[in-house]
């Protein structure tokens, strides 16, 4: 059984995409799903439970019928949020110590400021032969970036242009401190790194609040909002003559052009190894399929109403939203917004809808990226939330639980369609 308290715990623990890949990778094993290699020959059996990552930071999940498929179901979601990576020669010294980083994505900066921070992500420890990729979590608060005081900057307030060369470099230590930041690097990692990706996340852990706890506020609520219910769903889901695919990508939030990203072969590659292993025409398969983009929508804001659509702006709680551009930033047209709303029916949610207000130009993500590569009807939806990139975003509760009954009955259905309409069993 899905639940809040379980979102919440899986937020807490994914402090960068490795480390919630990590955590969808061994709630996988304990599901009983086996672990495969990219680089290995697949035999995948009637009734099976497969997994790989990619990168440490993409994971992609799925499960062979016992009858016949006749196509995919598949959902995106991504691991990555908007950050600051810690740069190679990354020490600063000085009167004080600081760290060099630099942004990844384009994140609220103003919101990483005066509070605790620490690193996470992966390091690669040298070893006889090679290496050995590890996570690193430091979990302790260790960094801060301060604000300038208002003394200082009487302009803060007025709109103020960051700095990025001097503005967001997180203090480490004072003139005295004891071990350096490399030796407690080191130490986390456990021996020599050769390489690192890591990223600073703020200390604060998810919380539930408001009148009736109808809020949930925490860090990368986009995505990992959606990762959530995607692989909840995902997990719950009864078996169709549909292959359920969960599929999270990493590098949504600069471009997807990674060896792990969206706009990578990993997707269409999975598919094709599925069915060459299986014995299936993966054109035929792709003819019946859908998938679902599952990245958060803004949903209208309390103090700022007139940014949003006057007829298209969703509310927390009101449910999953489809979002929609004409010029198909978002992918929705009216065949995949009448399979997601057909499923949502069948779900018994109530679905709401985006559109940018027309003089403001949205944002992007996995959907349009992914057409290109798995060209099949694509429904870009996600779940109402405030403060998008925000180093601390809020969302709804209820629609968090919505959602993982939507996808379950997403994953538990069989689409069938040709160009006079569709069905789903
Ligand atoms: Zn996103």
């Amino acid at each position: 059984m899905s639940s809040i308290r379980d979102l919440k715990d899986f937020l807490d623990h994914s402090h960068s995409p490795y480390h919630a890949v990590a955590n969808l990778a061994a709630r996988l094993d304990a599901d009983g799903y086996t672990r495969l290699s990219e680089g290995a020959d697949w035999q995948l059996e009637k009734g099976g439970k497969y997994y790989f990552t990619r990168g440490g930071c993409a994971v992609f999940a799925f499960r062979i019928p016992t009858a016949d498929p006749v196509g995919f179901s598949i959902a995106a979601a991504h691991s990555d949020r908007p950050s600051f990576k810690l740069k190679e020669n990354g020490v600063l010294e000085g009167k004080y110590t600081r760290l060099s980083v630099e942004g990844y994505g384009g994140m609220l900066i103003g919101t990483w400021l005066d509070r605790p921070l620490s690193l996470a992500g992966r390091v690669q420890v040298a070893t006889e032969h090679g290496a050995e990729s590890r996570l690193v979590d430091i979990d302790r608060d260790l960094l801060l970036i301060p604000n300038l005081a208002i003394h200082m900057n009487r302009a803060a307030n007025d709109g103020y242009k960051w700095d990025l060369k001097s503005d967001t470099m997180p203090l480490f230590a004072g003139a005295d401190k004891k071990a350096t930041f490399q030796e407690i690097l080191t130490e986390a990692a456990g021996g020599e790194i050769l390489g690192q990706d890591l990223y600073l996340y703020p200390r604060m852990d998810a919380a539930l609040w408001g009148s009736e706890e109808e809020f949930i506020s925490a860090c990368a609520l986009d995505d990992l909002q959606c990762v959530w219910c995607c692989a909840e769903g995902f997990k719950n889901a009864k078996e169709s003559a549909s292959i359920p695919v969960l599929s999270i990508f990493d590098s949504e939030e600069v471009g997807s052009s990674s060896m792990q990203g969206a706009d990578s072969n990993v997707l269409e590659r999975l598919i094709r190894r599925i069915c060459a292993a299986c014995g299936l025409d993966a054109d035929r398969m792709l003819s019946n399929s859908f998938l679902v983009s599952a990245d958060n929508a803004h949903a209208l804001h309390p103090n700022r109403p007139e940014m949003a659509d006057s007829t298209n702006a969703p509310l927390i709680n009101g449910g999953p939203v489809l979002k929609f551009n004409a010029n198909l930033r978002y992918t929705t047209d009216g065949l995949a917004a009448a399979i997601f709303r057909s499923v949502c029916r069948k779900a018994g949610v109530n679905v709401q809808t985006y559109h940018n207000r027309a003089d403001i130009p949205g944002g992007s993500t996995l959907g349009h990226i992914s057409m290109a590569h798995v060209s099949v009807p694509t429904a870009d939806v996600g779940l109402a939330q405030l403060a998008m990139h925000s180093c601390y975003e809020t969302a709804g509760t209820r629609d968090s639980l919505d959602m993982v009954r939507v996808m379950e009955t997403f994953y538990g259905l069989t689409l069938t369609r040709d160009e006079q309409g569709f069905a789903l069993n």
